[in-house]
């Protein structure tokens, strides 16, 4: 998927790496930093604000430091939000986990990354930002959505119905 180079930063083992809208590490630059500053990297620093096609999110992996910030109510189909069941997505940085508690649902995501799972109890789901998809309920069910965001302090309304 497209994302949005937001800055750049040092890895760990002293590399220079973009750090992704997603909250992924950007694949393309593996240099040592040595004693420069990610900010001074030549060629680098200006390349704030462009997009990059992120392979971690089209293979649906929660980025590392993820936290979670919120959680929904567990639903049932008696009150799942009708919402839920049509297609939706959640915003830049936001990512969800569904989790099932009891029963069977199936989650259906579609391009870049297409998902077709029935998800059962103690199953989970990884929704990836900005990634359409929805629900379908197969029979009595319990599950929950936890938002996640690496750093944490993600948006208080973290999901967009279309
Ligand atoms: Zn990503």
């Amino acid at each position: 998927m497209l994302r949005v180079i937001q800055c750049f930063s040092e890895s760990e083992d002293g590399l220079l790496v973009e750090l992704l809208d997603c909250g992924h590490q950007g694949p393309m630059h593996h240099e040592p930093l040595g004693d420069r500053q990610a900010s001074d990297a030549p060629g680098h620093a200006d390349r704030t604000g462009e997009q990059v096609d992120c392979r971690k999110c089209d293979r649906m992996e929660l980025p590392e430091g993820a936290e979670a910030y919120k959680t929904t109510a567990w639903w049932t189909h008696e009150t799942v939000p009708k919402g839920v069941l049509g297609n939706h997505r959640t915003r830049p940085g936001t990512w969800g986990r569904v989790e099932v508690a009891e029963g069977r649902i199936r989650y259906v995501a579609g391009l870049p990354a297409p998902a077709d799972a029935v998800l059962e109890a103690g199953d989970i789901g990884i929704v990836v930002p900005e990634h359409t998809h929805h629900v379908e309920l197969m029979g009595p069910s319990r599950f929950r959505v936890v938002f996640l965001k690496v750093g944490g302090g993600g948006s208080s309304d973290p999901v967009h119905f279309e």
